[in-house]
């Protein structure tokens, strides 16, 4: 089994630009890009135009963005290992990462997981259907697309996410609602009262989206009153998912400190989780901001880490 300096589990901004500075840094990084967990590029793969990454003022497809990311850290020496890490062991050192068909030992590791964006399985939603066709789960990179200019739009959740989703969304659509399934937001009061005031916000109480239908886009939502079993159906051009993420972490068995939504917890300013040479970035640690500018400066900032780290500790 051969000992790595640096292993980046994880292929989305923050592995991959994690990879080009820890190559950069001749510390011959191994990746594992996953496989069946998802795409390799992580949540980017699924996006259309990506307008808001700065150096593209045309915008650049989120694949594209992903493979000029890939070709770049492999352009370094970075090597990628198409399989998901079924397991680590961090109570060894150096540590063990178990993949469904290798295994590896490294002294140090950079957990670029990602989180998924939870989606609720009800019909037209689903991938195939209107998923990705004015049904998104990411209002600050899709709301700009044309199909949502000055058509009304829905926002399903309501938590803080739902609520500054449904601002931004403002700029865009004619009207949003907010879809939320009881009649108080989780949301904090400030941002609560923000939606409420909003004159182009209405929120629909104790309501539920139980279907989305469309040709070729999203055209209508229907909608049922939990309380009242009542069903309606109206027009719309966009629903954006803002129920929750969920980090990323299966794999770790519990083995690193999270917040108490499952977010790995990192000592503030760093990437530096609560054993030492392991490292987090990107949305795996990051609740609030998730964008892939955002996820690639944590990835960099998890490579000069790790980078300072094994040089410490007479590794590099
Ligand atoms: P969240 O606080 O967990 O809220 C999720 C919302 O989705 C809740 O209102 C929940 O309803 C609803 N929901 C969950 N599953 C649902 C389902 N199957 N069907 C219908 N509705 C469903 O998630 P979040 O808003 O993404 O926020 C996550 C964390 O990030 C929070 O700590 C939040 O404060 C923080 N955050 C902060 C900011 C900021 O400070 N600017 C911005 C975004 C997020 P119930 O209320 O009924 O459970």
């Amino acid at each position: 089994m051969e000992r790595k300096k640096i292993i980046i589990i994880g292929s989305g901004p923050a592995g991959f630009t994690a990879a080009i500075y820890a190559s950069r840094a001749n510390l011959a990084p191994l990746m594992y890009e996953g496989f069946f967990s998802g795409p390799s590029g992580g949540q980017l793969m699924t996006t259309t135009d990506v307008e808001n990454f700065p150096g593209f003022p045309d915008g650049i497809t989120g694949p594209a963005l992903m493979d000029a990311m890939k070709a770049q850290a492999k352009r370094f020496g970075t090597e990628i290992l198409t399989e998901d890490v079924k397991s680590v062991d961090l109570s060894q050192r150096p540590f063990k990462v178990v993949g469904n068909s290798t295994t590896s030992s490294a002294d140090s590791i950079i957990i670029a997981t990602g989180a998924t964006a939870k989606r609720i399985d009800i019909p037209g939603t689903l991938d195939g259907e209107l998923w990705q066709k004015g049904v998104t789960a990411c209002a600050v990179c899709d709301g700009a697309m044309p199909i949502f200019r000055d058509k009304e739009l829905y926002v399903i959740g309501g938590g803080d996410t739902a609520v500054e989703e449904a601002i931004f969304l403002t700029k865009y659509g004619s009207k949003v609602y907010i879809v939320h399934r009881r009649d108080e937001l989780r949301a904090s009061k400030i941002m609560a009262k923000h939606a409420m005031e909003h004159p182009k916000i209405e929120i629909l109480w104790d309501t539920v989206l139980t279907e989305v239908k469309g040709t070729d886009v999203v055209e209508s939502v229907t909608l049922q009153n939990v309380k009242t079993k009542s069903q309606e159906t109206r027009e719309a051009a966009g629903v954006f998912f803002a129920i929750g993420h969920l980090p990323n972490t299966g794999f770790l068995e519990g083995q690193l400190s999270t917040d108490e939504h499952g977010y790995l917890s990192v000592k503030p300013g760093s990437t530096l989780t609560n054993v030492d040479g392991v490292f987090a970035a990107g949305d795996v640690q990051d609740k609030v901001y998730r964008q892939a500018i955002s996820a690639a400066g944590s990835g960099c900032m998890a490579a000069l880490d790790a980078e300072r780290w094994l040089s410490a500790n007479g590794m590099s």
